[in-house]
């Protein structure tokens, strides 16, 4: 029997494992190892903490899914990778071991790089539920106490759209409540433009971001490196085109969010060879590891060179779609590994992002991310609320189901002219 384990169950662990049950022989055991036993979506965080929505709306029971496909879940989580013996030590002080191994740990969040940041410090997170619920209750504070707020993110950050998302979010969340002309906003960002998000920008994301910005009444600053996040305060320095520092600012806030920059997860993390030194797995264009090739990595814990040099080091995004073509593209070379066949699926690795602002958003898709593109469209709009909602319903019912993709989503997606993989090799022409 092949043993195939996936670690994390996130938005790529989860649908990784029920992909895996479609593409590899049925006899083969595959096992989910999570940390407790409930998947929750990541990308309605900012819902959840201005309260449009509640905890249990965007969280699923994995234990009652992972039955429905036949996959063993282990929810206690691991504690370390020993990939030279083919073994997850688990946090009970059990292993399993595996013939195949996909990881998809996501990130880890270096709040510990910046004096005074991150919950329970001086500045609130939506990057896990448990901090969308802090948020919640800091974000009825202001409502009760109005005063300045920073949005943004840091210096290496790469996960730049659910920042702007937040700033708008919050926007129409304030205006609701009728305090938001008692709330100066800045969005203070490590992007050397606004609409950069790691990505150079995608069509005019720089305008549309600009404009969006002005007609919010949102103030900004780029090339920002914060030094220290104040009880009311975030203090940052504007850093010029040669490394020098142009100005420092103290901008004023009793509310502040802004992304921190990410690293691998303390499980995998200082492993020669599986690891670079921000302990992100490298892998080859088939998802998969050059030293260690049984092991496999999708989603946001994967690898990938920032876009070129900007005055404030910035990260590239991992997006939803992104990711999901690294899972099918995994799921397809362990189906074939399995058959005796090399690996030969790569994952487009574009870049497909839905911003919601409450009441509109932008939207873009980069073809291939690294521009000159094939495609490079942004748009603004309504419908991207819409869109946003949608995407978030068909996760979340995918994920009870325990479906990797229904047939409507693929259906929109191809419609888009935007295929899930790239290429298959010259081997199989
Ligand atoms: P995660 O979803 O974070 O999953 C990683 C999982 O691994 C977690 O469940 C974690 O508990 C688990 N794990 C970690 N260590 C261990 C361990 N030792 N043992 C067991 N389990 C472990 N992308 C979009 O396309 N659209 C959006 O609208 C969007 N919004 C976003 C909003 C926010 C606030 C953030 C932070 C990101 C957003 N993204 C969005 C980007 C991306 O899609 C998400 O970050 C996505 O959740 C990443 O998936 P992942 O599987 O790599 O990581």
């Amino acid at each position: 029997m092949t043993d195939i384990v996936v670690l994390g169950a996130g938005l790529g662990g989860t649908i990784m494992a029920f992909e895996l049950r479609d593409q590899v022989p049925p006899g083969s055991r595959i096992t989910l190892v999570s940390k407790g036993s409930t998947y929750s979506f990541v990308p309605s965080n900012p819902w959840v903490a201005v309260g449009w929505r509640e905890r249990k709306d965007i969280e699923v029971d994995l234990q009652a899914a992972c039955e429905r496909r036949g996959i063993r879940l282990l929810s206690q989580g691991a504690e370390r990778v020993h990939p030279e013996e083919n073994r997850v030590l688990l946090a009970d002080g059990t292993s399993i071991s595996y013939d195949y191994l996909v990881l998809a740990t996501g990130p880890d969040l270096a709040f510990d790089e910046i004096p005074g940041f991150g919950p329970g410090q001086h500045s609130h997170s939506v990057c896990h539920v448990d901090h969308a619920m802090m948020t919640r209750e800091a974000f009825e504070r202001l409502v009760a106490n109005p005063g300045p707020v920073v949005i943004g993110a840091v210096q290496g950050a790469s996960c730049f759209g659910p920042a702007y998302e937040f700033a708008f979010i919050l926007d129409k969340a304030l205006r609701d409540a009728r305090v938001r002309d008692r709330v100066p906003m800045t969005f203070v960002t490590s992007e050397p433009y606004i609409g950069h998000l790691g990505l150079d920008g995608v069509g005019d994301t720089k305008g549309l971001l600009e404009s969006e910005l002005r007609n919010h009444h949102i103030k900004w600053i780029t090339n920002a490196r914060v030094t220290r996040f104040d009880e009311k305060a975030v203090v940052a320095e504007e850093i010029n085109e040669d490394g020098s520092v142009r100005a420092t600012h103290e901008v004023p806030s009793v509310f502040t969010m802004m992304l921190p920059a990410f690293r691998g997860v303390a499980a995998v993390r200082d492993i020669e060879g599986l690891t670079n030194p921000r302990g992100f797995i490298t892998v080859d264009k088939h998802q998969r590891n050059a030293r260690f090739q049984n092991v496999f990595a999708v989603g946001v814990g994967v690898a990938i060179p920032p876009m070129g040099k900007t005055p404030v080091p910035v990260g590239v995004p991992k997006t939803g779609f992104m990711i999901e073509s690294m899972v099918t593209a995994t799921a397809h070379n362990i189906a074939r590994l399995i058959d005796g066949k090399a690996p030969n699926a790569q994952g487009t690795w574009n870049a497909v992002c839905l911003a919601d602002f409450g009441d509109g958003g932008i939207a873009f898709v980069a073809q291939p991310q690294i521009p000159p593109r094939n495609v490079n469209w942004s748009s603004s709009g309504k419908w991207v609320h819409a869109a946003k909602v949608g995407f978030e319903k068909y996760f979340l019912y995918k994920v009870k189901l325990g479906k990797s993709e229904p047939f409507y989503e693929k259906l929109a997606l191809q419609a888009l002219g935007i295929d899930k993989l790239k290429a298959i090799a010259l081997d199989e022409a």
